[in-house]
């Protein structure tokens, strides 16, 4: 079999190699064949080709194995590797997914500043050089009760940033109960280590008093750190200082504060049914010095860190060395200012898409998700029933805040939940599905209206593929 193998010339002369080459160029096309060869090479020699190409012409049989390969090849070379997905989880912050899709005034910013020349460190006032600092400066500490802010690529950068310019060979005072791990591996101690600061440990994991803080004051001390704890609660026998007294204790120790809010709610969420998220100015309010978010959690913008404090502290970090390697780009800025303009003039419970999933009222979602089943009863053979259940904010926002929903559960006879759920992960605009106890669960909280059709016309071909090719072929085709 070995010797049957065609040659990488007469493989490249072959009709499946000309299209592809057509798309990636010649040189690139005989890499991959040099690949598919290696691979067909390892397959043939442990002996894993023979039972396919048991009798017949063995060379033309590998030829159309190579056709094959490459066809998949060409699918691959033209398909993007990050693609729009269909978020029918519920979850509505999803780090998986992309975290916030954006409001479409900040895609509209974002594209017309993406396409052109900007005035991204230009001075359009003077006609000379600007800074990109000014961008959402103005907007971000009105928005936030600060005095100025500054924009990171990230939260984790921003916390990396406050952090050594703060404190950076001095000690920071952190509680036992806040010594979190984000995910991804950010870990507060690490992060601590990095930034070239000393953690001063205090209290314990559930029990925290600000006497334990004002006890490890030394003159060593440069800040203390308070961590919300964002993607995970300690119930039971718990406390620890409100921020109010964390901020009182710095400034009467001479020291700065800094909270790491998370996820940096602008407003207040109480009303929609969301508890125990702080609202981003209560913090500054209550007397902390400094405070830093993530732009794409809560605050449903662009992917951003965003420092807010007092003037003299957000001066310090603008002059941070590091500042250059974790500052945001000209995208960010102009996503960022389009989003914070929709909390300015108050309406992001209908334009910023997390938070209108947020606000969604439940018998909405109710009337939606009875159309919905109603509809793929009818276009699909496939049953569905209407059950009570909850959504998540999920990023890392609010933990164990649960939201009422009306979950679809689609189940079929002859195809399981798993093949259901990995039809519609296939399907080419990618439906992502809870499955439970064998059922699908579709939540409309995080479903646009309009993509409710994907997700139909995805289950209508799911079943016409079933009747098409008979019984069981579900698990093996389709899966
Ligand atoms: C999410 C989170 C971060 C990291 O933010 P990114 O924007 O993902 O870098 C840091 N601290 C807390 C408390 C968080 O919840």
């Amino acid at each position: 079999m070995l010797r049957s193998l065609p040659s990488i010339d007469r493989m490249l002369a072959s009709a499946a190699a000309l299209r592809l080459a057509g798309k990636l160029g010649r040189d690139r096309v005989r890499d991959i064949l040099r690949e598919i060869t290696g691979e067909l090479r390892i397959e043939i020699a442990a002996g894993n080709l023979e039972r396919s190409f048991a009798d017949g012409d063995t060379s033309a049989a590998l030829m159309a194995e190579v056709e094959r390969r490459l066809e998949a090849q060409s699918l691959a070379a033209v398909t993007p590797s990050v693609v729009r997905v269909v978020n029918a989880t519920g979850v509505v912050v999803h780090t998986n997914l992309g975290r916030a899709p954006l409001a479409r005034a900040a895609a509209d910013a974002l594209l017309e500043t993406a396409t052109h020349y900007s005035n991204l460190e230009y001075d359009l006032q003077q006609g000379g050089r600007g800074r990109r600092e000014v961008h959402c400066q103005q907007l971000l500490a009105r928005l936030t009760s600060a005095e100025s802010a500054i924009v990171a690529n990230n939260n984790a950068a921003a916390v990396l940033l406050v952090l050594n310019t703060l404190a950076e060979g001095g000690e920071v005072i952190v509680s036992r109960g806040e010594l979190i791990e984000i995910g991804g591996s950010f870990r507060i101690p690490d992060v601590m280590e990095k930034s070239g600061a000393r953690l001063c440990e205090v209290g314990t994991t559930n029990r925290t008093h600000i006497a334990d803080y004002a006890n490890a004051i030394n003159e060593q001390t440069r800040l203390i750190l308070r961590v919300h704890p964002s993607n995970y609660r300690i119930v039971g026998f718990t406390s620890r200082p409100d921020v109010r007294e964390i901020g009182e204790l710095a400034k009467r120790a001479g020291i700065a504060s800094y909270e790491d809010l998370g996820s940096g709610c602008l407003i207040e969420l109480t009303q929609y049914g969301v508890e125990g998220e702080p609202v981003v100015a209560e913090s500054l309010k209550a007397g902390i010095s400094v405070v830093s978010f993530s732009g794409d959690k809560m605050l449903g913008g662009p992917q951003a860190g965003i420092i807010a404090g007092s003037g003299a502290t957000i001066e310090r970090v603008r002059k941070n060395p590091l500042m250059r390697a974790l500052r945001a780009g000209k995208m960010t800025y102009s996503a960022l200012e389009a989003t914070l303009r929709i909390y300015e003039r108050g309406s992001a419970a209908s334009e910023v898409p997390v938070i209108r999933a947020i606000a969604t009222p439940v018998d909405q979602l109710e009337g939606r998700a009875a159309a919905f089943a109603q509809a793929i009863t009818s276009r699909c053979r496939l049953k569905t029933e209407l059950m009570a259940g909850q959504s998540v904010i999920g990023g890392g926002s609010a933990p164990g805040t649960m939201l009422p929903t009306v979950l679809v559960s689609i189940v079929a006879d002859d195809i399981t939940a798993s093949s259901i759920e990995n039809a519609l992960r296939h399907n080419s605009v990618p439906v992502i599905v809870r499955t439970e106890r064998d059922r699908v669960l579709v939540d409309l909280r995080t479903v646009e209206p309009e993509e409710e059709e994907v997700i139909i016309t995805a289950l209508a071909g799911l079943s016409r593929r079933v009747d098409g090719d008979g019984r069981n072929v579900a698990g093996t085709q389709i899966a």
